[in-house]
């Protein structure tokens, strides 16, 4: 069982399934969504994601003439998971701290408008915009 939770713990969320791939978003909208070079993220099935506690805690923003969205803590601001499409969730991988072994940097995407200061030292696919899974 994967567990994961924001900062102050009112939301809280388990994963029913292995998770191995990360993907890491460097475009600008997540840096500045989060204060440096982007976010890391996993892909879960909604069938194999549950809340544990806080749902009611989510607040949302999405930019305006865009379908990009982000989900966060509305006491601590931790981006939390949230999800574009009916079929997945998007977890923001370091808020999973109980089973987060398994996890590896798979992706690297919209590298070519990376920060000028990100410098990429894993072993991740590098996509210069988006990629088709
Ligand atoms: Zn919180
Ligand atoms: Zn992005």
């Amino acid at each position: 069982m994967t567990k994961g939770e924001c900062n102050c713990g009112s939301i809280r969320f388990s994963i029913t399934t292995d998770l191995s791939d990360v993907i890491v978003c460097h475009c600008s909208i997540c840096r500045r969504a989060t204060g440096s070079q982007g976010i890391a993220v996993v892909l879960v099935d909604n069938d194999k994601f549950a809340w544990t506690s806080g749902e009611d805690h989510i607040i949302t923003w999405r930019k305006p003439d865009s379908d990009w969205q982000m989900w966060f803590c509305r006491t601590c601001g931790s981006p939390v998971p949230g999800s574009n499409d009916e079929s997945r969730m998007f977890v923001p991988a370091g808020l999973i701290t109980d089973g987060d072994e398994t996890l590896r940097v798979a992706h690297h995407i919209w590298v070519g408008s990376r920060a000028a200061w990100d410098e990429i030292g894993d072993g991740g696919r590098r996509h210069l915009e988006a990629f088709d899974e």
